[in-house]
Order: structure tokens, then C-alpha cells, then sequence
């Protein structure tokens, strides 16, 4: 499903079969997931888009030739495809910051296909255990919450803004963490808040509601940058902000006051492969349960219009290898 231009709908084509380079594994794709990135690479809202591409970065597929890799076996390939390993990033595992980075989707040719090219440094290794639709979108949405997550530090009471396929997932962490979550949605989106508190919220509302108590952190998943000075009000003294999307809209000015007493504003960008190889040992010992609908890959542009729209709880995933017996339908 190739991308040719802003705001156009992908079109499915036939390309040639990905040459793999040097260090680089052929992959066939089983499943990958619709990740909100991959509306802001629709919408030409990223840097220096290379038309025409093939988007998707939750990918999970099988080797099917690699030097390193056993063939045969399952990786996931996520959003940092390649980083350059020798600048003042990378050496200082800060490899998400690299300026030489290669991004799968966006950069490097994606999942919205049947094969694949990914370098082999960067492939975590998946277990055949779960179905492949169930496993993509921990990828992302799962391993950016988490990055989140780390950059709360110690936070007890965290504020959820913005309660899609990242945050059902984190739901699940700090359920399993004992941590408190405060789950807030569009206003008057009654069915996700529902959803939240049978995730185990303390409390679930609308964004344009207060939080019951004072928070330690908030996690934005929303493209809303309206919603740094509401978290900034939510959050105690000390407390942080965390924005958790590749884009946001611009933030209103907002008074110095909700911003003193040490509270901080922080992005979050990307993700290392210590953060991949922590969070899939973590979603197994959870273990997390992902929501998905499935697509079949000719549907990608369905699969987008429904993420946009708010359609499906969780996650949306293109299934091009369905497991025996297993059902793709198109919504
Ligand atoms: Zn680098
Ligand atoms: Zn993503």
C-alpha cells in the first residue's frame, strides 16, 4: 500500500520484492499495526516525507533470509529501523535521538506490504506463542507508553489523556504495577471511559474534566496541545508532563504559575532497543492483552479512516498471514 502524496489515499500496488543490503534480513509480513503516526505521515504533518512510501512500523513477520537472524523465525520490527551507532546519542544510549536515525514507514519502506527489509540489529525476537496480530501493536503503542512511563519516574497517580490503543495497553502495566490510573477521553465519550474503568481506572472522565486528586505525572496520547496546560493544572508540585506523540498541535500560551513549583514538560521520541527488549519481557509477564481489529492489507485506508475516527477501542491490524482457520473480514 504505497503513499504518494499528502492527504491521498494509498494505493495498493505491486512492487518487486525488497533486495536486502548488507546486514539487512527479507521479511515476510504476517501482521502490522495502524499506529496514529501513520495519520500524521498521511496528512504530511512529519519532516521531509519521501514520497512515494509504504508507511507501518508495528510489524511482525518471518525471516525469510538473513545472515544473523534464523530463518524461520518470527521478529517484531518497530519504528527505529537504523541509527548511525557512533555519535554523542548513540554512544550514550540515547540511540531514539540519533540524527543519522532511520525510521521503518516513514524513512525506510514499512509494513503496509508483504515483505520487508529490515536491518537485523534492530528486529526484537517474537515468540509464535500469540497470534501475530495480537503481538504488532505492542510495538508501538506499547513500547512508547512505556517510554512514557519511564519518564514519570516513580509517579503513583498518573493522568491517561487520551485513552487509545497506547494507554489500553499501559492500562495494563500499571494495573499490574499497582499504580493508580486517572483516564480521561473526549468529552462525552462515555463508552471509552466504561472501558477504562473496567481496565481498573480510579477514576475515568472527560478532558474537560478535574481530576479528583492532585496527579504526579500525566501522559499525553492525544495530538492535543491544548491539553500541556491542562496536564500542567492536573499535576502536584514536582510533577511531570509527558507528550507522548510524534505531533502535536500548538499549545496555547498558558500562565508561568501552572508551570512553577518544578513541574516539567517533556516529549518523548522514538524509542531504543533497551526500551523495545524491556517492554515485550514485560507485556509477557503482565501479561497484556491487546484489543485489535483486523484489516486485511487492502483495507489499509479503512483501517486509517477508522483510527481517525475514533471507530475502535485498541488497536487496528492489517493481517496478511491469517492463521489457519483464522477470519480476516473488512469492517
Ligand atoms: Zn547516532
Ligand atoms: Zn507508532
Amino acid at each position: 500500500m504505497l503513499l504518494e502524496g499528502p492527504r491521498t489515499p494509498l494505493r495498493l500496488c505491486e512492487v518487486a520484492i525488497p533486495e536486502p543490503r548488507a546486514g539487512e534480513a527479507l521479511i515476510k509480513v504476517e501482521a502490522c499495526a495502524v499506529c496514529r503516526t501513520d495519520l500524521h505521515i498521511l496528512d504530511g504533518e512529519l519532516a521531509q516525507i519521501p514520497y512515494p512510501l509504504i508507511p507501518g512500523h508495528q510489524i511482525v513477520g518471518e525471516v525469510v533470509a538473513s545472515r544473523t537472524l534464523s530463518k524461520g523465525s518470527r521478529v517484531g520490527v518497530p519504528w527505529l529501523g537504523r541509527t548511525c551507532g557512533n555519535c554523542a546519542y548513540c554512544e550514550t544510549a540515547q540511540e531514539n535521538l540519533c540524527d543519522q536515525a532511520e525510521f521503518t514507514g516513514y524513512t525506510r519502506p514499512g509494513g503496509y506490504a508483504e515483505y520487508l527489509a529490515a536491518d537485523e540489529r534492530f528486529c526484537f525476537p517474537v515468540a509464535k506463542k500469540h497470534a501475530a496480530v495480537e503481538v504488532a501493536p505492542l510495538l508501538c503503542a506499547g513500547l512508547i507508553g512505556y517510554r512514557a512511563l519511564r519518564l514519570c519516574g516513580e509517579a503513583e497517580r498518573i493522568g491517561l489523556f487520551g485513552f487509545g490503543a497506547a494507554a489500553h495497553q499501559l492500562a495494563q502495566v500499571l494495573r499490574y504495577q499497582g499504580r493508580e490510573f486517572y483516564a480521561f477521553s473526549r468529552a462525552g465519550d462515555l463508552e471509552t471511559q466504561q472501558l477504562a474503568s473496567e481496565l481498573g481506572a480510579s477514576w475515568a472522565g472527560g478532558s474537560d474534566e478535574q481530576a479528583p486528586k492532585p496527579l504526579d505525572a500525566a501522559i499525553i496520547f492525544a495530538p492535543v496541545g491544548a491539553l500541556v496546560p491542562t496536564c500542567l493544572r492536573a499535576v502536584r508540585k514536582g510533577g511531570r508532563v509527558i507528550c507522548a506523540g510524534i505531533h502535536m498541535s500548538d499549545i496555547p500560551a498558558f500562565p508561568y504559575s501552572i508551570l512553577w513549583g518544578e513541574r516539567r514538560v517533556q516529549s518523548v521520541a522514538n524509542l531504543t532497543r533497551e526500551d523495545g527488549l524491556q517492554f515485550l519481557e514485560l507485556a509477557r509477564q503482565v501479561p497484556i492483552k491487546t484489543a485489535v481489529t483486523r484489516y486485511p492489507l487492502e483495507a489499509a485506508n479503512q483501517a486509517l479512516a477508522d483510527l481517525r475516527a475514533g471507530v475502535f477501542a485498541g488497536s487496528a491490524v492489517l493481517e496478511l498471514v491469517r492463521p489457519p482457520g483464522g477470519r480476516t473480514k473488512a469492517r
